[in-house]
């Protein structure tokens, strides 16, 4: 999980609260790449760099640890490697606020 998904998805929910989103995450804890410099001199733990489900949780962001391993563009639907198949839109944007 990145922290551009983080935004785009925390942007897309409060654009339209309705949306179903959901992200999918190789890892359980991801960092903010941005500071990893910072933890060798002002921030010293790794745990501070974290990426937070918080706010996602909040907005009833569906989260899903796992890997996505193939994304089917026809048929709109991506497959991850524990077998779960989710289906996403690829609507112009001007969709998301209607
Ligand atoms: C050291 C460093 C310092 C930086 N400093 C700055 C800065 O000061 N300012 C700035 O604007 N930008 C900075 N950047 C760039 C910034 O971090 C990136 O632009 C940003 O993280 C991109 O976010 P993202 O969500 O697109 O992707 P990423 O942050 O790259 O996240 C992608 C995520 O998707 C996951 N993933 C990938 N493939 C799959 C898959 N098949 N299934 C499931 N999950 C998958 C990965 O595990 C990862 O967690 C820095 C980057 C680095 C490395």
């Amino acid at each position: 999980m990145g922290v551009l998904q983080v935004s785009t998805a925390i942007t897309l929910k409060r654009l339209n609260p309705d949306l179903s989103i959901a992200i999918i995450k190789r890892e359980e804890k991801a960092l903010v790449p941005c500071a990893i410099p910072y933890l060798f001199h002002s921030i010293n733990s790794i745990d501070k760099d974290v990426i937070s489900d918080t706010p996602l949780v909040k907005l009833s962001i569906d989260i899903y640890i796992d890997e996505v391993v193939s994304a089917d563009l026809e048929n709109k639907v991506v497959r991850t490697s524990k077998g779960l198949e989710l289906g996403f839109k690829t609507s112009s944007c001007y969709r998301f606020y209607t």
